[in-house]
């Protein structure tokens, strides 16, 4: 795994007429050593585009997963599934799965390791809502999340941290850099603490939130920011590519 990841989350958007967008990624990719591009499209799409994505610079992720490997678990997808349809991340914990579906940190680590153990890397989202931040809970926040959601497996494998402010996810709301800097070094700390400096060090830590062409190569620079987790702006290819190139 790189060390820096650019990655495209759909969301619930794209029909088969959005593997044009991917087509379009794909071609204007100039893939680079230091930095992965992915994209994480709804599960209708994941085999089609992971197909469209062989042999290509881009490489294409779930955004969720069920904890379980199979079984009577109606409407879900396991981590097993993605991978066999090409998948080579997995979202989990999105602050949208936690508020809509009250999926817990418990429920994030157990699905953190079932990805692990289907050979995916899990990209474990973390953030604080706009009261923690205003009741200067922040860190505090983060701490117990990464605690709760990163599972004891993740000590060796390749997993993504992805740092997403609730308050700045779709608003155009964004941390200043100093915000930024101090969630990310705090993050790396616990890291540290957690699974030792090389496991630590890494360790990609992307930030989430209304990142876009305009805002990416600021955001970037930003001490322990490896790359971002990237919604809207992902769903036009020559905003997507503005932010990867803004990495390189
Ligand atoms: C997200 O949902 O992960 C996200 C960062 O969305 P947006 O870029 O639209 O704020």
């Amino acid at each position: 795994m790189a060390r820096t990841l650019i990655a495209g989350n759909w969301k619930m958007n794209g029909l088969k007429s959005a593997m044009r967008e991917a087509r379009a990624v794909i071609d204007g990719l100039s893939p680079s050593a230091d930095a992965e591009c992915l994209i994480c499209p709804p599960f209708t799409l994941v085999s089609a585009m992971a197909e469209l994505a062989a042999e290509s610079g881009l490489r294409v992720g779930g955004q969720d997963c069920h904890a379980q490997a199979s079984g009577a678990h109606t409407g879900d997808v396991s981590a097993q599934m993605l991978a066999d349809a090409g998948a080579s991340y997995v979202i989990v914990g999105h602050s949208e799965r936690r508020e809509d579906h009250r999926e817990t940190d418990t429920d994030v680590a157990a699905k953190a390791d079932a990805a692990i153990t289907a050979g995916l890397s899990p990209i474990i989202c973390v953030g604080e809502s706009l009261a923690e931040r205003e009741a200067g809970r922040t860190l505090a926040v983060i701490a117990d999340q990464l605690a709760g959601c990163l599972p004891n497996g993740a000590a060796c494998a390749a997993f993504v941290v992805a740092y997403e402010p609730i308050w700045a996810i779709g608003t155009g709301l964004t941390p200043t850099r100093d915000q930024i800097a101090e969630t990310h070094q705090a993050i790396r700390e616990r890291l540290t603490a957690r699974f030792g400096e090389a496991t630590a060090d890494a360790t990609p830590i992307v930030y989430g939130g209304s990142m876009k062409p305009a805002n990416a190569k600021e955001i970037l620079s930003v001490p322990n920011v490896d790359g971002g987790l990237i919604g809207g702006a992902s769903l036009k290819a020559p905003d997507f590519l503005a932010i990867y190139a803004a990495a390189g």
